[in-house]
């Protein structure tokens, strides 16, 4: 019956265009057509175009993407699966823009770990947000956002929808789009987080500030025997012994502020070392010694580099499209659309290696 009924629909579009001129050719006095209006090949044009597009194989339905969760591998289209993925990495209540700007993110990071440096079998991707991107499943985000559920999941949808094949792409490949939540005034180059200096995760000015980020700034207080029983545990080789002033030394900062390296009794660690050891939320760091014990003052969150979660949701609200978002924040880059065959052959030569 859906069939039938869309069968009608469209011979009743494409006798539309035929119908109105009839119409028009038989009002007898009338010229048959006013000056202004669209000639009939435009209307028959317009309607080829409509038919053309309502029939348009979608590419995130076309891409086969393999999810790894805890129950085991599963295999879904990319639009599904990206739905999760946008649902669980930023708020559903930020601006249609920004939430656009991640579902290009996300996809382009997917074509990625399929294609360009896979870290799992077939081209895989996992749930795990240290590995790949984090992911909710229908039932968890029905859990999580409880009666705003449909209007949050409409919302996601239209945002990875109405993105439809988008990948950020340079030198014509698919980039490591990486994200974080919130930057320090501005974003970190690569080099300063991970080995290598990419061309475009360069550190650029990110516009939120503290009033747009709740916990933007965070504290820590570690109390000296804590901090010795920490370092014991993970980082056995520094030497605590001594006057507690000389444990934190030789702190060295990137441009951005954030914390490139430091040594800890004596042990040099990098600053993403250091967020780890004592559960930072950045490496945007300061610290105090106190009477009893160690004061970290953090601002952001996250690793720092490419797009910034809420510096895209100012900048959203400030009227850029994903678009501009996304050339911001991935230096270099250009957005380009798969179209569905594309896509297709991109994931299906991932599952083949
Ligand atoms: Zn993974």
């Amino acid at each position: 019956m859906e069939k039938i009924r869309s069968v009608l629909a469209v011979s009743f579009i494409s006798v539309l265009p035929i119908l109105l001129m009839a119409v028009i050719a038989a009002r007898p006095g009338v010229s048959r057509r006013p000056a202004e209006a669209a000639p009939a090949s435009e209307l028959i044009r317009r309607a080829g175009l409509w038919l053309e597009a309502g029939r348009a194989e979608q590419a995130d339905l076309a891409a086969e993407v393999l999810l790894i969760t805890e129950e085991g591998e599963k295999r879904m289209d990319m639009r599904s699966y990206l739905v999760g993925v946008v649902a669980a990495e930023m708020p559903a209540s930020f601006m249609p823009e920004a939430l656009e700007a991640q579902a290009v993110a996300a996809r382009t990071f997917t074509f990625f770990r399929m294609r360009e440096e896979p870290v799992h079998e077939n081209g895989a991707v996992c749930a795990d947000p240290g590995c790949c991107k984090a992911y909710m499943d229908a039932d968890r985000l029905k859990e999580r956002w409880g009666e705003r559920w449909s209007e949050n999941l409409r919302k996601i949808e239209r945002a990875v929808e109405g993105t439809d094949g988008e990948i950020v792409v340079y030198d014509g490949a698919p980039v490591f789009a990486a994200f974080h939540s919130s930057s320090c005034g501005s974003t970190e180059n690569s080099e300063n987080v991970w080995s290598g200096a990419l061309p475009y995760l360069r550190s650029v000015e990110s516009p939120e500030k503290a009033e747009d980020v709740p916990g933007y700034h965070s504290e820590l207080a570690i109390s000296f025997d804590e901090l010795r029983r920490i370092a014991g545990r993970d980082c056995p080789e520094a030497d605590l012994s001594g006057d507690p002033e000389g444990w934190l030394t030789g702190a060295e900062y990137s441009t951005t502020g954030r914390l490139k390296s430091v040594s800890l009794g004596g042990v040099r660690l990098s600053g993403t070392q250091m967020r780890k050891l004592f559960g930072l939320r950045s490496a945007a760091v300061i610290w105090e010694l106190e009477e009893d014990g160690v004061h970290f003052h953090v601002s952001g969150y996250g690793h720092g580099v490419g797009m910034s979660q809420y510096g895209a949701e100012v900048m959203a609200e400030n009227g850029a499209d994903h678009e501009e978002i996304l050339a911001h924040y991935y230096t270099g880059t250009q957005l380009e659309k798969l179209g569905a065959d594309a896509a297709r052959e991109l994931s299906r030569s991932a599952a083949e290696g």
